[in-house]
């Protein structure tokens, strides 16, 4: 593993999506001794076990913006970082099936198309037309997004932390923060299991345990962990391919294409917050039901295998972004719920651009962590 350096410039916690891409934007504009610490291997939490999605058909134009950034980075990540990323534009297509759920899509495409996004709103008939496998007799409408699409979050991760460590950023794996230390308002250092490393600026990427490194700042954040599970059918080709990413908005069931399979997932609107990751059977039944009510044919496929990670999620279902004021030197990116994987490349060049130049073009506001309070409900209307 090496010497672990005992002092640095920013020391970042946690080495999913955002933590490598912080890194390797930090070292890209300039920023010297930067120690990233992961408590394991990188990209084996909610990034690795995620299901690589991006779409820009949300609802907030902020993170219609991040969205667009990224499908831009990843049409040219291979040309850029040398690694072919899987990046897959077949598409998302939202599925609305009640009138309210319907009024509220064509609110969130008028923003979208404000924003410049090549998105359709479907009738049902033409729904069918396109991808005969759906069942749509109860749908008042959709929409596709050819933009959008999928890519290997490992895949991502390891390239931008590869990347980084080739700038010369320190990555320690298998050392996990223990503590923070804090002076007078300011940021020190922290404690890890490989020793202490005293730092001016640390930055909270530790996902679904933000809120627990916030804390050991002594500060409190809105930041809950859920479990999301998601299951693998085996080789499947009675859809044809492309697959695109499905979402049934009223179910929040989803599906896509990940050859030669086919992947499918479901929000549970009963979880309650906690940090368990097991495969619930009963959950897959439902997940099942849902399945087979919006594409009849995948009644013919056998699940291989399912598996749980973490969203982490605010009251408003948005993400805390930027520097924390009460405490000098310290910034948090945590609570993206289903998004953090296709907004982490972007958040990762904000944050760096913060810490580097004092300042950043994109308007954080929207994910200020003293946001909440001021709000009711959701901001993100298309967070599922
Ligand atoms: C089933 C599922 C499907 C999803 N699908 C999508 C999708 O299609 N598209 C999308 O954009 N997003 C999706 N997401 C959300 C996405 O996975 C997350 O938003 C994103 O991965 C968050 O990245 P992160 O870097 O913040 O967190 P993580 O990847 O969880 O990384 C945080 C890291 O911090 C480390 N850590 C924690 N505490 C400490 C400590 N004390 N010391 C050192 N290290 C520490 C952890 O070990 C972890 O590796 C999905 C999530 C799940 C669970």
């Amino acid at each position: 593993m090496g010497e672990l350096t005992n002092t640095a410039d920013v020391v970042i916690i946690g080495g999913g999506i955002v933590g490598a891409s912080t890194a390797f934007h930090l070292a890209e504009q300039g920023q010297k001794n930067v120690v990233l610490c992961e408590r394991d291997l990188l990209a084996q939490a909610s990034t690795g076990l995620c299901v690589g999605g991006i779409r820009q058909q949300f609802s907030h134009p902020a993170n219609i913006l991040l969205s667009q950034e990224v499908v831009r980075l990843f049409e040219r990540f291979e040309e850029e970082f040398g690694v072919d990323i899987q990046f897959r534009q077949a598409g998302y297509i939202f599925l609305a099936q009640h009138s309210d759920t319907w009024e509220d899509v064509k609110t969130s495409v008028q923003i979208q198309h404000k924003y410049g996004v090549p998105v359709e709103l479907l009738p049902p008939e033409e729904i069918k037309s396109r991808w005969a496998y759906l069942e749509v007799n109860d749908l008042e409408g959709g929409t596709f997004c050819p933009e959008d699409g999928y890519a290997d979050p490992y895949l991502v991760t390891m390239a931008f932390a590869n990347a980084a460590r080739r700038l010369g950023v320190h990555i320690r794996e298998q050392t996990h923060v223990t503590a923070i230390s804090v002076e007078h308002g300011r940021i020190r250092g922290v404690s890890t299991t490989q020793g202490p490393i005293s730092a001016p600026i640390i930055v909270n990427t530790a996902g679904a345990w933000g809120g627990e490194i916030a804390r050991m700042a002594g500060l409190k954040i809105p930041v809950k962990p859920y479990r999301r599970q998601v299951f693998a059918t085996k080789a499947f080709d009675l859809i044809p391919r492309p697959v695109p990413m499905v979402i049934d908005l009223d179910s929040l069931f989803y599906f896509r294409g990940e050859d030669p399979c086919i992947i499918l997932g479901m929000s549970d609107r009963e979880e309650t917050s906690s940090f368990n990751t097991h495969v619930d059977r009963a959950f897959l039944e439902r997940v099942i039901e849902a399945a087979v009510y919006r594409a009849p044919v995948l009644e013919k496929a056998e699940i291989l295998r399912g598996w749980g990670g973490l969203y982490a999620i605010t009251p408003d279902e948005n993400p805390i972004i930027g520097v924390i004021p009460e405490i000098e030197g310290f910034l948090c990116a945590v609570g993206f719920s289903g998004h953090g994987f296709q907004h982490g490349p972007a958040v990762g060049r904000i944050l760096a651009e913060l810490i580097c130049k004092g300042q950043t073009d994109f308007d954080l506001t929207p994910f200020a962590h003293d946001r909440f309070g001021k709000i009711r409900g959701k901001s993100e209307r298309r967070a599922i």
